[in-house]
């Protein structure tokens, strides 16, 4: 899934706990909905070193979301509501690449059985493919599903960011396919010798 849509995945389990323990800080500030955003997009900081793996732990944010989480309720201050949010929205993050598609550089192919890493387990989880590929169509619709909830909630600059993330969620849609197939035509257009200096991860599906 794109990281938009991760990003709002964490906004919106915010956005819930400021709903259900009204008063809080996830419900009176907004560096927690910030933090959740942050943990939503942070796994996929690894996209250029060991992609869904290197920061990707479906089992070990888990366990910490899950310690945090009683942190912050023992001692609910901005500080600990927003780590624990941050560390849920890492862990749903690394749990959701398992629903998408795999790791290849044409997902829609479905040749790929690595959705994401689980260090835990020490093995690939495969991908489900009910999103089949980030920036799928029904990736922008669970976007618009996540960002809905937290645009009726959440207002100011807040709400503003919500916003941009599905513009640009829905420019990412638009540009996903014809992005790849350009890529395919320098790769194509380009010295053999040339090729075979880039990263092998971003070039090994068009040769
Ligand atoms: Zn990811």
């Amino acid at each position: 899934m794109m990281a938009t849509t991760h990003a709002l995945a964490g906004v919106v389990l915010a956005v819930l706990v400021g709903v259900v323990f009204p008063g809080s800080a996830a419900e009176t500030s907004v560096i927690p909905v910030a933090a959740a955003a942050l943990g939503g997009l942070f796994p996929d900081f690894d996209l250029y070193a060991g992609h869904r793996r290197t920061l990707h732990f479906p089992v070990y944010f888990s366990v910490a979301a899950a310690g945090a989480a009683l942190v912050a309720v023992a001692t609910p201050t901005t500080i600990t509501v927003a780590a624990a949010l941050f560390l849920a929205a890492a862990a749903l993050h690394s749990a959701m690449d398992a629903l998408g598609g795999g790791l290849e550089l044409k997902p829609w192919l479905g040749t790929s059985e690595r959705a994401v890493y689980s260090h835990y387990h020490r093995r690939w989880i495969r991908p489900r493919r009910w999103v089949r590929y980030d920036g799928a169509p029904e990736d922008l619709l669970v976007a618009i599903a996540f960002a809905a909830p937290a645009v009726y909630v959440l207002d100011g600059p807040a709400q503003a960011a919500v916003l941009a993330a599905v513009a640009v969620s829905t420019l990412y849609v638009l540009v996903r396919k014809p992005m790849v197939l350009v890529t395919q035509k320098i790769v194509d257009a380009l010295p053999p010798q040339f090729v075979d200096r880039l990263p092998a991860r971003f070039v090994e599906d068009f040769q």
